[in-house]
């Protein structure tokens, strides 16, 4: 019998095997059941390939996208094994030809999207094309806790249920404790093996800037890079167009991608961005699986996401050439404060705690007073032991200052507009702005008004949000976010405590942040 070195010698053209391929082969083929964890580009198909060509039958691989799934095919056929897909493209014909050549064993792997494999009695067929091994890509689609739950992955479950002795192989690039655990009950693994590959991805350098003016600060970035290609995440369909016609405006080679646009334009975007024809997509999460770019050199999070897998996924879209790639939030802690009401207002108890803890992960990373990386990856149970040295915080770790004057300054002129205005309008009378509106409520009289001059506007906003941050002020929400003092906030007006404010954070151009004075 012919070995698993030979196979990947002969059939694939590779000398070895990466890391972790040869075991997770070895126990696939001893008939285990596997959950293999590796980061987009690690060689994940490989591990169920090459059983494939030593296995004495066929291997369906469940893949939930229709263009890769040719894509895997053809590149197959080429290397002259016996590849096939089944999907919705298909001509009843053709169908009709393929189901010929299963039976006839033919055809060593079927590609097959999840509604196909459970549609009508396809599974009855299974014994007579004797299917030996069921891989599972995308894994992490079956898990309602994943980043992109796919209802059509969850009936998938039956199938272990029905034939129990089938080996399967569940595969995805990223899942976190939670979610793993789901695949494996959802799948009904049993006694699976287990295989995770390191998370890191040490071309991409993580960075967070406050977001004060984001607009601007996406300027900044882009005119920075603009010969370079990359991809804005923006939590909003509006943003993304907004965004998108911006750039346009400003020359560059920009497109908007969401889910609301046309099949056709979307394929049009994503292809172009492909052949390098077009240099920004501006896009919300619907911009994802099937994004084979190799050269991304940045990903910009204009809005923090609700879940730190997808951040994860999608700022691995950079970078697959290895090259060094920016990933850049915009970090704004109201933006994180509305998401938590969201996640909140969910009525389903385990989802809430569930998102809940992985948001909470996502805001633990943009707040990092310690190395993103460690952050990022810890979270997924890859543990490094030292810091990174590619990331904001290692690059240029976090100043503190003497934050009490500062402090006193903006709690009181909170104070002195009674309580009722909001962070811009505070910020404003602390600036000594004359504008109409101050000028009309005669604020240009109060004692605060003009304190905090020597400061920039940006210094303000972020002294506001770490007051806010260390609970010394609130944003009342239910009247129009004006900023009100908290209990503590007494014993910083007078003094009696120590206070300590972070140097703002807040140009990403430059590695090296001066303190703002
Ligand atoms: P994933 O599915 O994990 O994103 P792929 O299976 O598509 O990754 O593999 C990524 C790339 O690495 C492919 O171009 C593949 O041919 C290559 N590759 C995988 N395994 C090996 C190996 N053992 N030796 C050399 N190249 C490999
Ligand atoms: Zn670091």
């Amino acid at each position: 019998m012919k070995s698993a070195q030979q196979v990947l010698q002969n059939v694939f053209g590779y000398h070895d095997f990466r890391p972790g391929q040869a075991s997770i082969v070895e126990q696939v083929l001893a008939g285990r059941d596997s959950l293999v964890l590796m980061p987009t580009g690690g060689g994940k198909s490989l591990c169920y390939q090459v059983p494939a060509m030593l296995l004495d039958g066929l291997t369906v691989v469940v893949s939930p996208l229709i263009s890769l799934m040719k894509d895997q095919v053809d590149a197959l056929l080429r290397n002259g094994v016996n590849a096939a897909y089944l999907n919705s493209t298909l001509s009843w014909e053709q169908t009709q030809a393929l189901f010929g050549q299963l039976i006839r064993r033919e055809i060593k792997l079927l590609y097959v999207s999840p509604e196909r494999l459970l549609h009508g009695d396809f599974l009855s067929n299974f014994e007579s094309w004797q299917v030996k091994l069921l891989a599972i890509d995308e894994a992490h689609c079956i898990s309602q806790w994943g980043h992109d739950f796919r209802p059509e992955y969850s009936a998938l479950g039956q199938i272990k249920a029905r034939f129990s002795q089938l080996p399967v192989i569940a595969l995805t690039a990223t899942a976190d404790q939670t979610t793993r655990e789901d695949i494996l009950s959802r799948l009904q693994l049993q006694n699976p093996f287990l295989y995770q590959a390191s998370f890191d991805r040490p071309n991409i350098r993580y960075t967070v800037q406050e977001k004060y003016r984001p607009w601007q600060q996406l300027q900044d970035f882009v005119k920075a890079h603009h010969d370079e290609c990359g991809i804005i995440y923006c939590t909003s369909r509006r943003r993304v167009e907004e965004l998108a016609s911006k750039l346009t405006g400003q020359g560059y080679s920009a497109a908007a991608y969401h889910a609301r646009l046309g099949l056709a334009e979307r394929q049009r975007v994503q292809e172009a961005f492909q052949r390098d024809e077009l240099s920004i997509v501006v896009a919300t999460v619907a911009f994802g699986m099937g994004i084979d770019k190799p050269n991304v050199r940045y990903v910009i999070h204009y809005d923090i996401p609700r879940n730190i897998e997808a951040y994860y996924q999608e700022t691995g879209r950079g970078g697959r050439d290895g090259l060094p790639t920016e990933a850049v939030m915009f970090y704004d802690p109201s933006d994180a404060a509305r998401i938590r009401r969201m996640i909140d207002e969910t009525s389903d108890e385990r989802q809430r705690r569930v998102e809940s803890h992985k948001f909470n992960a996502m805001v633990a990373f943009a707040e990092a007073q310690t190395c993103r990386r460690q952050v990022l990856l810890n979270y997924f149970g890859d543990y490094h032991a030292e810091p990174c040295g590619n990331c904001d915080v290692c690059l240029d770790p976090p100043q503190r200052y003497d934050g009490l004057e500062d402090a006193q300054k903006a709690l009181s002129c909170v104070y002195r507009l009674n309580q009722s205005y909001g962070i811009g309008y505070v910020i404003e009378v602390l600036r000594g702005s004359l504008n109409q509106r101050i000028v009309e409520q005669g604020h240009q009289q109060l004692s605060t008004h003009g304190i905090g001059k020597n400061r920039s506007h940006d210094h303000w906003m972020s002294v506001l949000r770490q007051l806010i941050h260390l609970g010394l002020l609130t944003q009342n929400i239910t009247r129009g976010s004006v900023l009100q003092l908290t209990q503590a906030a007494r014993a910083v007006l007078r003094g009696d405590v120590a206070l300590e404010l972070a140097v703002p954070r807040l140009d990403v151009a430059s590695k090296r942040h001066k303190p703002v004075t």
